[in-house]
């Protein structure tokens, strides 16, 4: 009997061979983006909670509510002296092999104790999130931390969230939290989330390695906040 959860993977590796020869350009940097074109949901995610009550968002933050992935490429390339193979990257959320492979330490990027001190929310992302916790949901920003790292990204939320409410769980396994409503952009954790649990689930696509149709285990895909 195929599972859900065999399902996923299977549409996943079927989506990922449709895209490895696409590479587009976005703000600068080379994605080989699994998105497609871009579907609007407009007021689709309101819909959705509308006959909620006070529903509970988890939230992810790497990806999701900043960009780390630019700074993550700036790094490879600070230290190896060379644009990352984009095209390597296409179909793989872990890119650490490849860093180790020119001699990059890519964990030692997570490590940063600073990491987030300088980086700003992707748009649209505050006045949504904002917009939901206006209307009774529970915020809860989960996400997975390197030790080094945790205070600064809790800081960056502070920063852009300090007048909502929220609850911040450095964590890996998402898909063990009670939601109605989860936010990642990481394939692997939607698919196991949505296999598991019902409620909506909201996976952004901005990463060259994410390809997945959404249709398949009624996960709604989106690239802007605003799109939601
Ligand atoms: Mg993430």
């Amino acid at each position: 009997m195929t599972t859900d959860l065999e399902q996923f993977h299977e549409d996943l590796a079927r989506h990922r061979r449709g895209l490895s020869e696409r590479i587009v350009t976005l703000d600068g940097v080379d994605y080989a983006p699994g998105f497609g074109p871009y579907v609007h949901f407009q007021n689709r995610v309101d819909n959705m909670v509308s006959n909620m009550i006070n529903p509970v968002v988890v939230c992810d933050v790497d990806l999701t509510v900043v960009d780390t992935l630019v700074p993550y490429l700036q790094w490879f390339k600070d230290h190896s002296g060379q644009n990352f193979p984009i095209h390597r990257g296409v179909g793989e959320y872990d890119w650490n092999p490849i860093f180790a492979e020119y001699g990059v330490d890519a964990h030692a990027f997570w490590k940063q104790t600073d990491l987030y001190d300088g980086l700003q929310p992707v748009p649209h992302c505050v006045e949504f999130l904002t917009n939901l916790v206006s209307k009774g949901a529970t915020l809860i920003f989960a996400s997975h931390c390197y030790q080094e790292h945790e205070k600064s990204k809790y800081e960056f939320l502070r920063r852009f969230f300090d007048h909502v409410p929220f609850e911040f769980a450095s964590l890996k396994a998402k898909w063990l939290l009670r939601y109605d409503v989860l936010i990642d952009d990481n394939p692997a954790v939607i698919g196991l989330a949505a296999a598991r649990n019902s409620g909506v689930h909201l996976m952004r696509t901005t990463t060259p390695n994410i390809g997945y149709d959404e249709r398949a285990a009624g996960i709604t895909r989106f690239s802007c906040w605003s799109d939601l």
